[in-house]
């Protein structure tokens, strides 16, 4: 068998789109555009790039970038500053702080600062309560797209046997409520769990958030699976050269699964437009403007 290659450039291509539909539709109505505020402290390279690809997607979709740059020296003090003011400006809907912060800072104590409102990242312990108790608010978004991108391939998931690698706070715990949201028998796999490849042999799901690179081997797949691969792991590929892998063994897995994400052109594009997607759902709910349900 040779595995469908779930396409998540082309997917995020269109959420980003239907965001754009949306966001013209509440300009119209309302007279303002919805606002994203991201917050980088520091010159992290890598936070430097998600910074800018996030700007330039929310101003794509019509929305307004927000960018505050701030020194790697900057207090705790400071920064909790800068998101009061955020929380109260009318014009901001969604606030995200680039993680991770400079040792000075705590992270825990900024998160929780940020209004649960516009916490569009879904980082905040509010946000991780409603989800584990199914209120409405904020989901974080690379949880979020997988999930997207399950429903897309396979439509109603209720009742598959779905298996988590992975229990951090921004992706595997959110991923396994949401795959029990959505009436999966779910397993969340780590470290310490005992005979990893034959758990997930037991998987019609398999999404993986370890940060090891090819870690899962086709060996360890159903036959037929559906394969969603989060991590992101920079390897060695030659003399002077480095390329991007994922959690999976594509091309082993390619020959078991039933359907699987490549990295790069997987997850990565739709955290990006879950992103804007939860900035614009925050801004509806803010205005009361009905948006597409299916968003
Ligand atoms: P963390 O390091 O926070 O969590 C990794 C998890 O993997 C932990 O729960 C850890 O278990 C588990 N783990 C580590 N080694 C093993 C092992 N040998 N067997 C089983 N489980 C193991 O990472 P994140 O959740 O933040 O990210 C995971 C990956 O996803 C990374 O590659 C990251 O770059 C990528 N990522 C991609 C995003 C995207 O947009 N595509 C967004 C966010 C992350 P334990 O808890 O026991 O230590």
């Amino acid at each position: 068998m040779t595995a469908r290659r779930i396409d998540g450039k082309a997917a995020a291509l269109a959420l980003r789109q239907q965001v754009g539909a949306e966001v013209a539709r509440f300009r119209a109505a309302t007279g303002r555009a919805p606002g994203l505020a991201v917050v980088l402290v520091g010159e992290d390279p890598a936070s430097s790039v998600y910074v800018r690809s996030k700007g330039k997607a929310t101003r794509e979709a019509g929305m307004e970038s927000f960018e505050h740059k701030l020194p790697a020296d900057t207090s705790q003090e400071t920064l909790l500053a800068l998101v009061d003011r955020l929380n109260a400006d009318p014009t901001v809907d969604g606030i995200l702080v680039q993680l991770p912060l400079p040792p000075q800072i705590d992270e825990n104590i900024v998160i929780t600062r940020i209004d649960p409102d516009k916490d569009v990242d879904g980082f905040s312990p509010v946000n991780a309560g409603r989800l584990a108790i199914g209120l409405p608010g904020f989901v974080a978004c690379t949880p979020l797209g997988c999930l997207k991108l399950l429903e897309a391939e396979l439509g109603d998931l209720s009742g598959k046997n779905a298996v988590v690698i992975g229990r951090s706070n921004i992706v595997g715990k959110p991923m396994a409520l949401l795959l029990l949201s959505a009436s999966c028998t779910v397993t969340i796999a780590h470290s310490r769990t005992r005979d990893l490849p034959e758990v997930v042999r037991g998987a019609d799901i398999v999404v993986a958030a370890v940060g090891r690179p090819e870690m899962v081997k086709a060996d360890w797949l159903k036959p037929g699976a559906t394969v969603i691969d989060v991590g992101i792991n920079r390897i060695e590929a030659g003399p002077g050269n480095s390329k991007l892998v994922g959690d999976v063994d594509f091309a082993g897995a390619s020959e078991v699964a039933g359907a699987i994400t490549p990295v790069p052109g997987g997850v990565g594009p739709m955290t990006i437009a879950c992103l804007i997607r939860n900035t614009m759902v925050s801004a509806a709910r803010r205005e009361r403007f009905e948006i597409d349900p299916a968003l």
